[in-house]
């Protein structure tokens, strides 16, 4: 089977792990700080902050904004869970946005749902595609609002070079399936030195000095082992990126099925494609359910990234929300994606195109 991703480590990761193990280092160590320094520097921001996971960076990144309760945030519900998930830890109010053709919240309707509550907008760049950050910062101005993005699939994505991460307070995954690994882990990314100072110490139990805790923490740090693999896959990140582009252009140029939706990039954005998404529409002759069976005989997985909005997940029903927004209902039924990853041959690729297209 070709699968739907695959985490690409070498010899070098191994070495690295080794060298951490005999260092006597296992927990934060001096890798953690390196790797902090030089993830940073890579998205163009003064300070980054690592941690167990993306959504213990992103939880933290909430509280050191002072994000809790009868806060209400402005988010996606077309994506995986975390970010909403954090807002109710947090005592927050999600309120959800529908999103537009690139996945991504729709910044035309953010406005309309502000209210006086309202303390922060949480975009996704969801697939690896930036959200419209020009937009969204904008509105954040007009209404002196955070913003937190969530870049957790988007680790190298940018507009107009900038990288996402750096527009607002950035949270970054480094789970098996993202773009880059550490195992678990998570970083966050910022300007703000206050927001940098204050998650650190809600990584740690609220410990500046050993045992003087200042304020209530919790234990979200990112072992030296995990940064020692982060440090060797950051080197190879852009690497990895370049392949991923490389292998839609080849979907996009010859995926040729009436009824099937391609992905599209706006001039000046770079999409790093954790997913490759494309959306099977009433004109394609076969349903997706159809295409998915099809893939699997030929040995293909391909997966339904995200098949319920938010919403509609048992928790949020529990909480009483009812929305029902048009393009996240229509687009959940319609979405597959592909298999994308930076460890496809060209025979994989040429496969995956011509399967779909014999449909
Ligand atoms: C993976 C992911 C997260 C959470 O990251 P973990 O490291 O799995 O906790 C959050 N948001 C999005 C959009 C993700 O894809």
């Amino acid at each position: 089977m070709i699968p739907i991703s695959k985490p690409v480590l070498g010899k070098e990761e191994k070495r690295a792990v080794l060298k951490v193990l005999d260092s006597g280092f296992l927990a934060q160590g001096p890798k953690i700080e390196e790797f902090e320094k030089k993830f940073a520097k890579y998205i163009g921001v003064k300070y980054a902050i690592a941690t167990s996971s993306g959504t213990t960076a992103l939880h933290i990144a909430l509280l050191a904004h002072e994000i809790g309760k009868g806060d209400e945030v402005i988010t996606t519900p077309f994506t995986f869970i975390a970010p909403s998930n954090v807002l109710l830890y947090c005592g927050a109010k999600p309120v959800f946005v529908d999103i537009g053709e690139d996945f991504n919240i729709n910044p035309d309707l953010i406005e309309g749902r502000i209210t006086k509550k309202t303390k922060a907008i949480l975009p996704v760049h969801l697939f690896g595609y930036p959200a419209d950050m020009a937009k969204i910062m904008k509105i954040a101005k007009k209404y002196h609002l955070v913003v937190i993005e969530d870049a957790c699939q988007a680790h190298g994505a940018s507009i107009q070079r900038r990288k996402v991460g750096s527009f607002g307070t950035g949270c970054f995954s480094f789970y098996p399936t993202k773009n880059m690994t550490t195992g678990e882990g998570g970083m966050i990314t910022t300007n703000n030195r206050k927001v940098a100072e204050k998650a650190k110490l809600l990584r740690n139990h609220g410990m500046k000095i050993r045992y003087y805790h200042d304020i209530l923490g919790f234990n979200f740090r990112m072992t030296d082992i995990s940064a020692a693999i982060g440090l060797e896959q950051l080197k190879k990140l852009e690497k990895f990126n370049q392949k991923r582009i490389s292998n839609v252009n080849y979907f996009n140029k010859n995926i040729k099925t009436s009824g099937i939706i391609l992905p599209r990039v706006k001039k000046g954005y770079r999409h790093v494609f954790h997913q490759y998404t494309i959306r099977i529409t009433d004109q394609c002759s076969k349903s997706r359910e159809g295409l998915i069976k099809i893939l699997n005989e030929n040995g293909i997985c391909s997966v339904i990234y995200y098949p319920i909005p938010v919403y509609r997940q048992k928790p949020y029903l529990k909480l009483g929300y009812k929305e029902c927004l048009p393009i996240t209902e229509k687009y959940s039924k319609e979405v597959l994606s592909l298999p994308v990853h930076p460890f496809l041959t060209q025979k994989d690729i040429r496969k995956i195109a011509s399967i779909i297209n014999s449909i």
